[in-house]
């Protein structure tokens, strides 16, 4: 556990509920490695004091910056001074750090998203995408998919209005966008020719344990498929234990968690974190996930 001090400076996360974040457990084991002076704590808040939230720890001078989550990553725009390029694509906000301007919003989400793929072998010009789900992390994913150069994108979500809003946001920063927008029903012709399908919605999660795909739909897809399913816990999915099962290739979320994690420290910190650092960052990750 590290010190804490008169001289400590603050990061925390805000959003509600923010009782099961793992960013402390990761962000405190690296600042005991590195021996830094600062404490990451969670800071519940209630969309209804999100304005008197964001000013209260404006006036706390060593409150450096923090995350933000769910339900605060758009609606925390309007207290920001100023917000990255990717943050106004997204435009939504998951770290937040002090300036001599003000608190200046970021979105480390897609950097997050990337690292894990960025380790496999893929010509991604030629990988036709489908992303499940069109909520907050979607736009990420649809980001980091561009970003990569993938060749098609597909989006498959239960809103068709809300769908059109999310093409609208990306698209006028994303004028290449090559995004398309489908309904549930439209999924099995578009997994036979997948070569990457994202879980972005909560199906899966602890609370809500059914898949998103059947174990019928994951075997109509190619055997180089990868399937990467946002949720850290449990681990693995359902959705990834039979993708294991197929012989595809299986990414949780974790992976994620930890990037934007790392990402974010580097933001606030201005200085890149070695490997040694970051490894310490997944170990405690890993721990706490199985305790
Ligand atoms: P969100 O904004 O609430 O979006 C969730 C999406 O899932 C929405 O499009 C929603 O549809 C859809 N959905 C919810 N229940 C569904 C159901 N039963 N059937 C079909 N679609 C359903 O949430 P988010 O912030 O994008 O997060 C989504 C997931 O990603 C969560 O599990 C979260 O923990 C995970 N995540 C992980 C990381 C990481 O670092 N690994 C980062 C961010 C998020 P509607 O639009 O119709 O409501």
């Amino acid at each position: 556990m590290t010190m804490i001090k008169g001289t400590t400076k603050i990061l925390g996360i805000i959003g509600d509920p923010v009782t099961y974040s793992l960013s402390p457990v990761m962000h405190n084991a690296v600042f005991q490695y590195l021996d830094l002076d600062y404490a990451y704590i969670p800071l519940p808040l209630k969309s209804e004091a999100l304005a008197t939230g964001i000013q209260g720890l404006g006036a706390i001078a060593s409150m450096q910056g923090f995350n933000v989550t769910i339900p605060h990553k758009e609606a925390v725009l309007p207290f920001l001074s100023a917000t990255t390029t990717l943050a106004q694509t997204l435009g939504a906000v998951n770290t937040v750090k002090r300036t001599e301007q003000g608190w200046l919003g970021t979105n480390t989400d897609v950097h997050g998203f990337l690292q894990p793929l960025q380790a496999l072998e893929r010509d991604w010009q030629t990988i036709s995408v489908v992303v499940l789900g069109s909520g907050g992390a979607a736009k990420a994913v649809v980001t980091a998919c561009q970003q990569l150069g993938c060749g098609v994108i597909h989006l498959v979500g239960r809103d068709h209005q809300k769908m059109k809003q999310f093409y609208h946001q990306l698209n006028s920063h994303l004028p290449q966008l090559n995004l398309r927008l489908h309904p549930w029903a439209s999924v099995d012709s578009l997994l036979e020719v997948a070569g990457l399908v994202v879980n972005t919605t909560p199906l899966g999660m602890a609370s809500q344990p059914e898949s998103p795909l059947s174990l019928a739909q994951l075997k109509t897809l190619t055997t180089s498929a990868i399937v990467y399913d946002l949720i850290y816990t449990p681990r693995p999915t359902q959705l990834l234990q039979m993708a294991q099962t197929l012989g595809l290739t299986p990414i949780d979320g974790l992976g994620m968690l930890l990037h934007q994690g790392v990402a974010a420290l580097e933001f606030w910190l201005d200085q890149t974190l070695s490997p040694e650092a970051i490894a310490v960052m997944e170990k405690s990750l890993l721990e706490a996930c199985t305790t």
